[in-house]
């Protein structure tokens, strides 16, 4: 098999599918069946279906309305079956400009429903339970509008990979406007990363951010370590970064310096004891953990990190920063500029911090024409329309396609199992209860 994932995140093995007797599957059509739908791109017609989607309002002869297909909420959909509800499934494969969380290809199952695009593109080696979270979000973007926009853009922040200290300026070069820069930090593989010790890593980590100050002095600026620290590395590391002049004034955060939750609140205390004047950000501690909220209540982050996909969707992201009660941004789960519209509506719900949905400039191509991408340090709100041509040219080929298309399946099924158990909630909303204990 091609390796599409940078080399670095073995694909999972997919659970077997049962299905019901006489059930109607897409992966029973095989890959070809979704490679029709992938080329109905580039010829606008596939075998045994009409040339196009109908338009806002309309249906085909005996086809349920869209306003019927949507009623019922998750469960009812998840009753029927992917092709019941997606008339488009396309896979694609985008390739990056650096190396980026191990990856240089990112890989996404793009699909339309009744309300538009959606995106699925949890990463290749997340499993079936995790990934069917996201599924969650793919639903609710092709079922349902975003919530009203507050606001008709929203500004982002500029992503800096773990690249060499050379390499800086001609990253930021390709975020226009950007006013804040998220520099990841303690990334092996990239600039040398994170060692054993702390010890060439962090020099790495200390060169790029010194690389990024001195290319934009007046940026405020952000860390990212992904977890990566254990509780000895992270003390010294932020203890180093604290005395760089000016550095925490300038720092908003430092996102996710170790895994733990628990470590994570020891760390906070000490940075706070030691008067190093740097918050601590939460990421993986709320999009991964089985209850997010534990966070807020360990008193381990000054602020969280939220992101639509991996939180099931936009509702429920907005559910879960109105439970913490602290303050968020928005980022992205490194998505097509299909998925990114989602972000960028949780963002435009939200009040005004930079979000981290400028990560389409990670890309060397995206999905949409003119990708979304930060104009002025503003990315636009709204939905995306993914471009027919650049859809059939980043095809991801047959083989990721039946890989994706049956992870959606299993997704679809787990999730439905989750929905029947009441272990995932149908429907929340803001104000509403969300089955957080549960981890959506
Ligand atoms: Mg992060």
């Amino acid at each position: 098999m091609r390796d599409d994932t940078g080399g670095t995140a073995p694909l999972p093995p997919l659970p077997a599918r049962a299905p019901a007797p006489g059930a109607h599957t897409t992966a029973d059509r095989g890959p070809e069946a979704t490679r029709a739908g992938v080329r109905q791109s580039e010829t606008g017609q596939a075998a045994g279906r009409e040339p196009r989607a109908p338009g806002p309002g309309q249906s085909r002869p005996g086809e349920r309305r869209p306003e019927e297909r949507l009623g019922g909420g998750l469960a009812q959909v998840l009753a029927g079956e992917p092709a019941d509800l997606f008339d488009r499934m396309c896979a694609v494969s985008l390739p990056m400009v650096a190396r980026f969380r191990g990856i240089t290809v990112r890989e996404a199952l793009l699909l339309r429903g009744p309300a538009g695009w959606a995106e699925f593109s949890p990463f290749a080696e997340y499993a079936v339970p995790e990934a069917s979270t996201w599924l969650a979000a793919a639903i609710e973007a092709a079922t349902s509008p975003f919530p009203p926009p507050r606001r008709p853009a929203v500004a982002v922040n500029a992503t800096l990979p773990a690249v060499p200290a050379e390499r800086v300026a001609e990253v930021l070069a390709r975020y226009d406007g950007a006013q804040c820069v998220k520099i990841k930090i303690a990334d092996t593989g990239a600039a040398g990363g994170a060692d054993d010790a702390g010890g060439a890593g962090l020099e790495e980590d200390l060169a790029r951010i010194a690389a990024v100050r001195a290319a934009a002095p007046g940026m405020r600026v952000r860390l990212d370590a992904n977890g990566r620290y254990g509780p000895a590395q992270a003390r010294t590391a932020l203890a180093r970064f604290a005395r760089l002049p000016g550095f925490a004034e300038a720092c908003d955060y430092i996102e996710q310096p170790v895994m733990d939750v628990r470590e994570l609140a020891d760390l906070r205390a000490w940075a706070q004891a030691e008067r190093l004047g740097l918050r601590i950000a939460a990421d993986e501690s709320i999009r991964k953990a089985e209850d997010p909220l534990t966070v807020a209540r360990l008193g381990a982050a000054d602020h969280i990190i939220v992101k639509a996909q991996p939180l099931g969707g936009v509702h429920r992201a907005l559910s879960i920063v109105e439970q913490a009660g602290l303050p968020a941004t928005v980022s992205s789960a490194l998505e097509t500029s299909v998925g990114l519209a989602a972000g960028a509506a949780l963002a435009a719900s939200l009040p005004p911090v930079a979000a981290g949905l400028g990560t389409s400039a990670l890309f060397e191509r995206d999905v949409a024409q003119p990708p979304l991408r930060a104009v002025g340090g503003e990315l636009p709100v709204g939905r995306v329309e993914p471009d027919a041509k650049l859809l059939a040219e980043l095809d991801a080929g047959p083989v990721r396609t039946a890989w994706w298309v049956r992870r959606l399946e299993a997704c679809w099924e787990h999730l439905r199992g989750r929905v029947e158990r009441g272990e995932f909630a149908d429907r929340s909303g803001p104000g509403t209860s969300c089955d957080v204990q549960a981890g959506c």
